[in-house]
């Protein structure tokens, strides 16, 4: 179906049809596989990245492969983006996107709560080369403009952040980027398309780990970047197919399979969340529920301005600490493990002193008091799946009777 048409429709129907058709040679139905690393090409093809436009016809996967761009037109359609560069990984987008935008002497302000990975590289890895970086609480937009330099060309944020679910007012803090001539990147990971669309809240990037909701099956690792055509035509040539994270045709083709069923999909995440929500927050065991949806979230009115979706992840603190173990244990259905956004409901317990060490640095005693405000002394990340939602109290409820 031809690009054009496809942004009137539906976002089920985008996220069925976009960038997929019959197959030309055979007429199958479901998109192909395309494995090959390398395509046979005319004798005056250049051996250089340098000269490669959007248009070309295929050469090297690592430049562009049949598979990829499938699954890079089916998410612009999701994101209502011009265009989209995928990679093998969310981290993978996330450095690509900092090498396009940043320089030795450049400054950038990055959210001082978001992907442990991205915090930790931006303690490190990025100031040692020469770019200075303010971490900042950006649910405070009079914080993000006072951190902004006369040489600021990026503020990066995460809404919802991991592991807190902070949001962040995306037009409010755009409007401060750009009157200082910084670009607005936001990692949407929480939110997915069926929640917030930063593009036309005014951020010039988005940035998706794929292996979360997009893929939503816990079986591919993935990330893209959003944004508009020149931008990301530059950075696709100078930093992702240089750099090297290429996404594997085998993960592009799962997670366009995945991304079909987006739609049906966040609103049961959010049917679910909402559900045991409710029910976490009269459990007598629990001290706090953060959930964007519950009207006990400190930004629920933001959240209602800004989500079309609340998502499916909940973060709540237990009364005694001493339990964290007991309940991790004694979890049936739902799984103890890392990540979000499977059908598979997963939990994780993250301890507030051991996350202030490794990966998040505050400079103020504001910063501190956020965190006291949504993490206390440590949270368990609630990931609700696809799952029914009686079956998960139900399962919540025999570990949490400790
Ligand atoms: C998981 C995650 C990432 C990193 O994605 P990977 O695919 O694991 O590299 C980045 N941002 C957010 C918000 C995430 O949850």
């Amino acid at each position: 179906m031809d690009k054009k048409d496809i942004q009137n429709l539906g976002e089920r129907t985008k996220a069925v049809h976009a960038g997929e058709f019959p197959d030309p040679a055979t007429n199958a139905s479901a998109p192909n596989i395309v494995m090959s690393t390398t395509f046979v090409v005319d004798a005056d093809t250049g051996f250089s990245v340098e000269g490669m436009d959007e248009t070309d016809t295929w050469v090297y996967t690592r430049w562009g492969n049949p598979t990829i761009r499938q699954l890079e037109e089916k998410l612009s359609a999701l994101e209502g983006a011009e265009t989209a560069v995928a990679f093998a990984s969310g981290m993978g987008a996330i450095t690509a996107l900092l090498f396009h935008l940043l320089r030795a002497g450049d400054h950038a302000v990055v959210s001082d709560v978001a992907y442990a990975a991205l915090s930790e590289i931006t303690n490190e890895l990025i100031p040692e080369l020469g770019v200075e970086i303010t971490k900042v609480d950006t649910s405070d937009t009079a914080a993000v403009e006072a951190a902004i330099r006369a040489n600021t060309k990026l503020v990066y944020v995460e809404t919802p952040c991991n592991p807190i679910l902070r949001l962040t007012d995306i037009v409010a803090v755009a409007t401060v980027a750009h009157r200082a001539g910084a670009k607005l990147a936001v990692d949407s990971t929480f939110a997915t398309p069926m929640a917030t669309r930063p593009l036309l809240l005014g951020a010039d990037f988005v940035i998706h780990s794929l292996t979360k909701y997009l893929c939503g099956h816990g079986d591919a690792l993935g990330g893209v970047l959003l944004g508009n055509a020149n931008d990301l035509a530059l950075l696709r040539r100078q930093t992702a197919v240089r750099l090297g994270g290429t996404i594997s045709p085998f993960n592009a083709w799962l997670i366009i399979r995945g991304l079909a069923t987006l739609p049906l999909r966040m609103r049961v995440h959010q049917e679910n969340a909402l559900k045991i929500a409710s029910y976490l927050e009269q459990n007598s065991a629990i001290k706090r529920v953060i959930y964007p949806g519950l009207s006990s979230h400190p930004q629920h009115e933001l959240a209602k301005r800004q989500m079309n979706n609340f998502s499916g992840i909940i973060t709540f603190q237990v009364n005694d600490r001493r339990s964290v173990k007991k309940i991790a244990e004694r979890l049936e259905i739902i799984h103890y493990a890392v990540s979000l956004g499977h059908h598979r409901s997963l939990i994780f317990y993250l301890d507030s002193g051991d996350l202030l060490k490794t990966s998040f640095k505050f400079a103020t005693s504001r910063q501190y008091d956020s965190w006291n405000i949504f993490a206390g002394e440590g949270i368990f990340r609630f990931s609700a799946g696809l799952e029914d939602a009686e079956d998960l109290i139900a399962d919540l409820e025999q570990a949490l009777d400790v």
